[in-house]
């Protein structure tokens, strides 16, 4: 069978869903790998890398859905994108099916099968597929180097000739995979870094990174976020009343926030709310990963770096992968690589869509005519 890779045409988007280096390992599980010109340029990687792995490129998207039987994406499809694949041809992507109702329809009425790489079950054997992670890990990173590149100070302390400079002051809210990393890129900037999450179980993974743990006096000081899956629960009203509380003692000493929080299928929590931003620092940073579902923070923008009355910088840019396009692609294409191998038992370039697998079962969203989303639950853990 035969794999295509479209060049991605959402405005901005700059990353790629196979790269040469997938490209040759899924040629090794028997698949013929098609490339759409220009695909992976932005990335960092040129037609010819690809060539070199003896990837055929194809000039033109009509072309590649003709000639494949698996697309592989990184943004979700658009609905024509539909219309030019043939019954029971599979589409591999981020595709947040929960958001796009339509889409699924469009996967049932033209018999597209779809695998949803954002509904990998976050369960050990898939974490090598697990998409949302990956890039989340990135995010995080990123969050760290953006707001230190709008931070007009240092983030490690110093002693010079020229006075005493003082480590920066971050706080991390929500310390799930993002968080995490941010607190692991702060730390190792130098930053003094503290981090506060609903559930105490992180809290060791907090302090291992380096962090301080923001720790709440709240009913036999339990945070209160009892989680399912890895996620986290909605908190009670007192437990917030607590935890905003903290957060304004906090507010004036902190130099930067990450925020992080989120809570699978609703509008991210409001967190850092207008009255701390008022209390902070002029050229205090905040950034804000969850602008996308409205923000964590009362002033963010979604896609925006707006400045607040008081001289505090809020960054709610949506698109960090895509900023580090090089590593998403790698560690996205990697993620699929795995779902192929997965998808490919006998490794001879054959896909068998086994539903009775948890992994598959789950990020499968649409197969044969029918909208197979949301799936049961993983029967393991
Ligand atoms: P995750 O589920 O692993 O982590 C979220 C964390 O928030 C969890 O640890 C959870 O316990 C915590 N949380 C929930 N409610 C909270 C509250 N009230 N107070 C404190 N903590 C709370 O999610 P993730 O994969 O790390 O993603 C984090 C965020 O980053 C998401 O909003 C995601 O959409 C976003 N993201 C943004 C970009 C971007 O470019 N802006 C890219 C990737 C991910």
């Amino acid at each position: 069978m035969r794999i295509g890779v479209p060049r991605e045409r959402y405005p901005g988007e700059r990353r790629v869903a196979i790269t040469p280096d997938s490209a040759l390992q899924l040629q090794k599980l028997g698949y013929n790998c098609v490339v759409e010109t220009g695909a992976g340029v932005e990335a960092g990687f040129s037609d010819d890398s690809f060539r070199e792995v003896g990837v055929t490129i194809v000039d033109g998207t009509d072309i590649l859905y003709e000639v494949a039987d698996i697309i592989a994406k990184v943004r979700p499809p658009e609905p024509s994108d539909f219309e030019r694949l043939s019954p029971g041809k599979t589409m591999i992507s981020l595709f947040y099916p929960a958001q796009n109702k339509h889409l699924l329809e469009q996967a049932k009425s033209t018999g597209v099968n779809v695998i949803a790489m954002d509904m990998v079950p976050r369960i050990s054997r898939a974490q090598k597929m697990d998409a949302l992670s990956s890039m989340a890990n990135i995010a995080g990173y990123r969050a760290v180097i953006e707001a230190g590149g709008n931070f007009g100070r240092f983030f490690t302390g110093q002693v010079t000739a020229a006075g005493k400079v003082p480590p920066a002051k971050v706080l991390v809210i929500g310390a799930g995979v993002a968080g995490l990393a941010a607190i692991g890129t702060a730390t190792a900037l130098g930053a003094i870094t503290y981090a506060f999450d609903v559930r105490p179980e992180v809290a060791e993974q907090i302090e291992s990174m380096g962090a301080e743990f923001v720790f709440l006096d709240f009913k036999d000081a339990q945070q209160d976020g009892a989680a399912t899956g890895g996620y986290a629960a909605p908190s009670s009203p007192e437990f917030r009343e607590k935890q905003l509380e903290k957060f304004r003692e906090l507010a004036p000493q902190i130099d930067i926030v990450i925020t992080t929080a989120l809570i699978p299928g609703r509008a991210a929590p409001k967190l850092w709310l207008a009255d701390m931003v008022a209390a902070m620092k002029p050229g205090s940073v905040i950034v804000d990963l969850a602008a996308e579902r409205g923000g964590n923070c009362d002033l963010t923008v979604a896609d925006s770096r707006v400045v607040s009355n008081n001289g505090v910088i809020i960054v709610g840019y949506t698109d960090f992968p895509s900023r580090m396009a090089a590593q998403s692609s790698t560690l996205y294409s990697t993620n699929i690589r795995h779902m192929m191998t997965d998808l490919t038992p006998a490794k001879d370039g054959r896909l068998v869509h086994n539903m009775e697998d948890d992994v598959i079962r789950g990020a499968t969203v649409a197969f044969e005519g029918a909208i197979t989303f949301p799936p049961p639950p993983p029967k393991i853990q």
